[in-house]
């Protein structure tokens, strides 16, 4: 934990061990002669994806959009379908898999469990890739529900298997899991919030109640930065999620005595320390 002047920077802050192997295996991968595309954008932060494109490391949706066949292919953190797995593997094309190890985990608890006839819940959102990639495990005989106001909604199942996205706060698992118990005979919970998110949301609940100004930074459309915005905003009255440090509120900055820094799992170091170096900046101009 780094402290100067109040300004903590969360130890935890930035990418989590999945995405930055994913980043190096595409980096490596692009020092090549071949091109390299990714199936989907690696991660949801423009900082990245821009870096990414000047090393003409391409984000394609579908095998066949790939204009160069003697390219490689790879298979995101986030994970896909074990169909669509299958069709990329017979593209003919090679193909690199750089799916997290900790989503690897949870694709095969839902595989085990949806072979011995259990529905799956996942707890999550349904329209995130890692979601849909969970989906394609659970035999045709999954659902996602958000919370547990959605779940009350679920049906009455035999046996279900309840899951939870890797990047969900522990504390909505924990109660949605509660409510489908009311919904089967057999019920098995596999927690499989992965711990690098369970440090983060450990070490934010400890920093940013205690702190006048949260900032959080990270992507606008990546799904864990905007989960860590809205558990701040549960802890602390003054928060801002910013993508790069262009966009912090200066007032608020030199109004706060207590600042915490954090950022999600797909947020670079170099834009985190942007941020951090500009906060300080500022406060040591009006605070000599
Ligand atoms: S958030 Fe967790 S599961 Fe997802 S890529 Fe990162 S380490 Fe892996």
């Amino acid at each position: 934990m780094e402290k100067e002047q109040d300004v903590i920077v969360a130890k935890r802050a930035g990418f989590c061990p999945g995405v930055k192997s994913a980043i190096d295996k595409v980096l490596e991968l692009a020092a090549g002669q071949k091109p390299v595309y990714t199936i989907g954008p690696l991660i949801h932060n423009k900082q990245v994806t821009d870096m990414l494109s000047a090393k003409h490391i391409t984000s394609i949706d579908f095998p066949h959009q790939a204009t160069d066949k003697s390219g490689v292919l790879v298979i995101r953190a986030h994970g896909i379908t074990p169909q669509f797995q299958q069709e990329i593997e017979s593209c003919g094309m090679e193909v690199v898999d750089a799916t997290c190890p900790l989503v690897k985990h949870a694709q095969n608890i839902i595989d085990k469990f949806a072979r011995q006839g259990y529905h799956t819940v996942i707890v999550g959102d349904g329209e995130h890739a890692e979601v849909i990639g969970l989906m394609g495990y659970t035999q045709g005989r999954g659902t996602v529900v958000s919370g547990p106001e959605e779940a009350k909604k679920l049906p009455h199942f035999d046996k279900v298997n309840v899951v939870s996205q890797t990047t969900q706060k522990e504390s909505v698992f924990y109660q949605t899991a509660e409510e489908i118990k009311k919904h089967a005979d057999m019920c098995q919970i596999s927690n499989t919030i992965c711990q690098p998110t369970k440090d983060r949301q450990k070490e934010t609940i400890e920093f940013a109640q205690n702190a006048d100004l949260v900032i959080v930074v990270g992507g606008k459309h990546s799904a864990n930065t905007a989960r860590l915005a809205v558990l701040c905003r549960e802890l602390s009255s003054a928060v801002q999620h910013v993508e790069t440090e262009k966009e912090l509120d200066e007032t608020q900055i030199l109004k706060a005595k207590k600042i915490f820094i954090t950022a999600g799992a797909s947020t670079p170091e170099w834009v985190i320390d942007r941020v951090a170096e500009r906060v300080k900046q500022l406060r040591a101009s009006t605070h000599p």
